[in-house]
């Protein structure tokens, strides 16, 4: 079932999650383990990201380093395949512009199609480690607006080369990534904001937030995109803060702030622990206020940390 649909039929706030696949290396089952405990919160759905290749070098003795081009974390479409499958939970595998032509976009697509797959993230990705700024594939998509709109026009029937013009379409809810700090790269918010109406414009049905500490940057960003006349569901990301090495890199990373009421309380964090009990009840507030505001979903980015997710979900839903 689409995502879009979810949402319309709810009577209240939906839960959705995020995971990664594992390493590549690692098997499976790290993925029902991390599954497992939170499936008694009945998600409507199920969210798997996408990564690209990186550039690793390889020390090969004699002072000589190999270049090999990895992808760590490969298996997004299989894990989703296997979640409907095992669970019979609909899933979101996210799609990226970044090392993708247009052709191999299709492609992905067409598989997607083919496994009874309703739904799709449509993203630009990030730079690769050494660019300065992101680098489209030669024929691939500069901004996510460009591959929703081959999303929708796939959606459409609308294949890339003629002789496939009369072909079947797909029939694939896109959504898209929007940051209520802004995005790292973006001039200021607004000029983010009017990229973001023409991703919505482009097909996106709803929105997903980057994760935010701070439910007033979410509420004012809420308004600030009616105001400018994007009409779709906004899913409110969530992340509860659970180690010292996350301190140091989420607020640079994603670019957001954390208020002054849990920065207060981090800094006299003194391990993991600390930082866990600290960010989980920080999170419960969060869900909780955000739940009686009425948004339509609460979505978390779990990152394996499923047992903090699971304390949080126990105590709002
Ligand atoms: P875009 O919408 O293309 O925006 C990127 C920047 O360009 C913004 O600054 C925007 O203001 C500007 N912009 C947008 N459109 C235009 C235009 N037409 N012309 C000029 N400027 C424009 N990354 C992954 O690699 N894999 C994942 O699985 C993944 N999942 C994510 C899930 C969520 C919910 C979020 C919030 C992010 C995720 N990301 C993921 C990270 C994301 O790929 C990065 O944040 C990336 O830098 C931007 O992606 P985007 O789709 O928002 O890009």
């Amino acid at each position: 079932m689409k995502v879009i649909d979810h949402l319309n039929k709810a009577k209240g706030t939906l839960l959705s999650f995020e995971i990664l696949p594992p390493l590549k290396g690692k098997d499976i089952r790290s993925i029902y383990e991390g599954i497992d405990p939170l499936l008694e919160f009945k998600p409507s759905f199920i969210n798997v990201t996408y990564h690209r290749e990186e550039v690793i070098y390889k020390e090969r003795g004699h002072g000589l380093l190999q270049k090999i081009r990895l992808r760590k974390r490969p298996g997004t479409v299989g894990i989703c395949a296997m979640i409907k499958a095992k669970y019979d939970i609909d899933t979101v595998p996210h799609l990226i512009c970044g090392g993708f032509s247009r052709e191999d976009t299709e492609d992905a697509l067409i598989e997607l199609n083919f496994l009874g797959i309703d739904n799709v993230l449509a993203l630009r990705g990030d730079a690769t480690k050494g660019e300065a700024q992101f680098i489209p594939e030669r024929d691939g998509h500069a901004h996510a607006e460009d591959l929703i709109r081959q999303i929708a026009g796939l959606n459409k029937g609308q294949y890339l080369y003629e002789e496939e013009q009369e072909a079947a379409p797909t029939d694939l809810c896109v959504g898209a990534a929007c940051y209520p700090e802004k995005h790292a790269e973006a001039l200021n918010l607004t000029t983010d904001v009017a990229y973001l109406k023409r991703k919505v414009d482009a097909g996106a049905e709803y929105l997903v937030t980057q994760m935010f500490f701070d439910n007033t940057k979410y509420l004012g960003f809420v308004e600030r995109c009616r105001n400018e006349g994007i009409k779709v569901p906004i899913i409110p990301g969530l992340k509860p803060l659970t180690t010292l090495k996350q301190i140091a890199f989420i607020p640079k990373t994603f670019a957001i702030d954390l208020p002054d009421g849990l920065a207060k309380e981090l800094v006299a964090c003194r391990s993991d622990a600390d930082v866990k009990a600290v960010g989980t009840a920080w999170c419960i507030q969060q869900a909780r206020e955000l739940k009686a505001a009425g948004v339509p979903c609460l979505h978390f980015y779990t990152m394996g940390r499923n047992d903090a997710v699971r304390n949080i979900l126990s105590q709002v839903f």
